[in-house]
């Protein structure tokens, strides 16, 4: 029997449409008396305001978490007058256990209540997460290490930052790992066949992304480029 999941989680989300934010950025509020809010959103006065509410009615706001220090996700903080609890890797807060787990943003937390895991920007709902390089506070290799970290997790449920939650998380960590595995390949592949050119290598490696995202393509070349460079596998002699 598959166990039935008995979260008193609330999912309130922003409007603030974007290209990178899906429908907007997933606020939580979790538990009662007091209420635990997981990543106020931006500061957007309907939305704070549906935040606060939602607290009220569960006994306040006792604790605020934030998953990563994003604007999308951190800026409404000040408007809920509760400073927010920065736990160390593997600290509880408020029932609610912080994992490490950098990639996206250096100072990125996921958030694990039972089976439960809010996965902030690890993981999202719908589509892939951007993973910069260094100069965008990004490392894929930390990235794909922290999937491996929740991979090893027991879990039932995802609440991701962005998108629906997540009821299937192992068969959503594999595609995540498969799908930056995909590039790495493709990406060595046309490395190893001699080509250098990085216009050229983001054109056949990145050939399934549309021309409005060909931008973020390049920034997630980058971060790939610096994982094989990490890993020592990336040729030194790469142009423009
Ligand atoms: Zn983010």
């Amino acid at each position: 029997m598959p166990r039935v999941p008995e979260y008193d989680v609330e999912r309130l989300t922003a409007p603030n449409p974007g290209p990178m934010t899906l429908e907007g950025t997933n606020t939580y509020v979790v538990g009662r008396d007091p209420a635990v809010v997981i990543d106020p959103g931006p500061s957007d006065a309907g939305h704070l305001d549906a935040v606060r509410a939602a607290a009220t009615s569960r006994g306040g706001i006792g604790t605020v978490l934030l998953t990563h220090s994003h604007g999308d996700h951190s800026e409404g903080v000040a408007a809920l007058g509760v400073e927010p609890a920065r736990p160390a890797d593997g600290e509880q807060v408020a029932g609610l256990v912080a994992i490490a787990t950098p990639g996206h943003a250096s100072d990125h937390l996921c958030f694990v209540l039972g089976h439960a895991c809010f996965t902030g920007d690890l993981i999202l709902g719908e589509g892939s997460t951007i993973v910069g390089p260094r100069a965008m506070d990004g490392s894929l290799g930390d990235y794909m290490r922290s999937l491996e970290r929740l991979r090893e997790l027991d879990l039932e449920v995802l609440y991701p930052g962005h998108g629906p939650e997540i009821r299937d998380p192992q068969a959503k960590i594999d595609e995540y790992v498969e799908h930056r595995l995909m590039r790495e390949r493709r990406l060595l592949a046309a490395l190893d066949r001699g080509e250098r050119s990085r216009a050229a290598l983001l054109a056949e490696v990145w050939d399934d992304v549309p021309a409005e995202l060909r931008d973020a393509a390049a920034v997630a070349m980058q971060a790939h480029l610096e994982k094989l460079q990490d890993e020592g596998r990336l040729p030194g002699d790469l142009s423009d």
